[in-house]
């Protein structure tokens, strides 16, 4: 399925892949009242060629994926503590950049700049992609940008969500050897315009400019890491380290109340991987290894394919692994099994923020109502005591 042919919001991630691929300008995207982008086609310009079609990875990213079966696993933290600091969860992005450093190799990524805008990038420099970014990212022209350096013979590691990642592979229309992806396990994020809003609201209840917004903060507060919390920098020097129920961007995202329409439905939360390597979050880790804490990061990585095989060998050299089969890893992660429902009240959430309420009372309001993933949990333990 593909918004292209179908026009439903549901099928389209904003990859902006067909509208890269596009010899004739016929493709302009969209941005709908929640920042969303969508393509739309000038019939006009518009050669019936179909190639924008085919790099849609909602209509054919199942063709690029890896089978599972074939796939190694393992659980691993970073030895350096200053690399596990500035990561999401134990470091293996870093891990696997510093390996494949060879001077020959650029990085291709999502980084964060100085106004929040969240945008892929391509560098030498792998460390500005370091840490997960809750927000959908703009693709930027990113995959152009690979396919030349790719091209040139530069080895290319690109690093994206799933979709994204489907995105290049269709868009390149052929295997580079000198190219390896990697997939970062996702259960969707929101629009830049959203979380553009929930700063602007901080500062104006601070009454402070916020010059710095860090996800996943691991400093500790009252002695103990959460990497589920973010750090703010203010202007005035203030620096806050809030977690999901104080800060409002971290509330609004971790609630679902309002990713984007297509990360309900997209066809990538499956055991089978779309990046030669794919890096997640070792959830629940703790029940086979009691001396891991995965609030405090810890990564989980899969190898799918052949290309990568041989770099957990040198990877075990710079990080702590402990043993997971693929199986159980899937049964950890559930990610990797289904889709992060959207919030039962996304629909009124959206319906009043089109009608102009307040941002905080609307999120608080309308997450007083719902009922999201963690709440069903916790109602089905207290009927099955389980
Ligand atoms: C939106 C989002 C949702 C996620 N949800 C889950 C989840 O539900 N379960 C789970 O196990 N893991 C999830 N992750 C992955 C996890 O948070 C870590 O990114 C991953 O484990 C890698 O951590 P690291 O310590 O190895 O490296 P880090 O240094 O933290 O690596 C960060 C990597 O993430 C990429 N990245 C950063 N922001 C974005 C973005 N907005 N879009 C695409 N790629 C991005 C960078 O290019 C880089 O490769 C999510 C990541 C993102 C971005």
């Amino acid at each position: 399925m593909t918004y292209l042919n179908n026009k439903q919001t549901k099928d389209c991630c904003g990859c902006k892949a067909c509208y890269e691929i596009c010899n004739h300008n016929a493709i302009v995207m969209k941005t709908d009242a929640l920042g969303f982008a969508y393509p739309e086609i000038d019939e006009n310009k518009c050669t019936h060629c179909n190639l924008c079609r085919s790099v849609c990875p909602f209509e054919n990213g199942d063709n690029v994926k890896f089978d599972n079966e074939k796939s190694v696993s393992v659980v691993a933290v970073h030895k350096d503590s200053e690399v596990c600091f500035n990561s999401s969860s134990g470091g293996a992005y870093s891990c696997l950049c510093e390996v494949l450093d060879d001077g020959n190799t650029y990085f291709a990524g999502v980084t964060i700049d100085e106004n929040f805008k969240v945008y892929h990038d391509i560098s030498e420099d792998y460390k500005i992609f370091r840490k997960s970014k809750y927000v959908m990212s703009d693709t930027n022209g990113i995959f152009k940008k690979v396919k030349a350096c790719l091209e040139e013979g530069k080895r290319v590691v690109f690093s994206s969500s799933p979709c994204q990642v489907a995105a290049l592979k269709l868009f390149l229309r052929k295997d580079y050897e000198n190219l390896i992806t990697v997939d970062v396990v996702c259960r969707g994020a929101p629009s830049q315009k959203l979380f553009d809003e929930c700063l602007k609201y901080t500062e104006k209840e601070e009454n402070n400019k916020i010059i710095k917004y860090i996800f996943k903060n691991k400093k500790p507060v009252n002695g103990k890491i959460n990497c589920r919390s973010c750090e703010i920098l203010f202007e005035n020097g203030k620096s806050v380290c809030r977690d999901s129920k104080s800060d409002l961007y971290l509330k609004f995202f971790n609630s679902y109340l309002c990713k984007r329409e297509s990360c309900n439905s997209c066809n990538f939360y499956t055991p089978d991987r779309v990046g030669d390597i794919t890096l997640m979050d070792a959830w629940h880790i703790e029940k086979i290894y009691p001396e891991l804490n995965p609030l405090e990061g810890v990564s989980a990585i899969m190898f799918n394919s052949d290309k990568v095989k041989n770099i957990l060998d040198e990877m075990k050299k710079e990080m702590n692994t402990y043993d997971i089969s693929t199986q159980k890893l899937i049964e950890l992660n559930r990610t990797l099994r289904i889709a992060g429902p959207h919030n039962t009240h996304r629909n009124l959430f959206i319906k009043n923020y089109l009608k102009g309420k307040d941002l905080r009372k609307n999120i608080e309001s309308s997450l007083k109502k719902s009922l999201n993933y963690a709440k069903i949990m916790a109602i089905k333990k207290k009927i099955f005591h389980k």
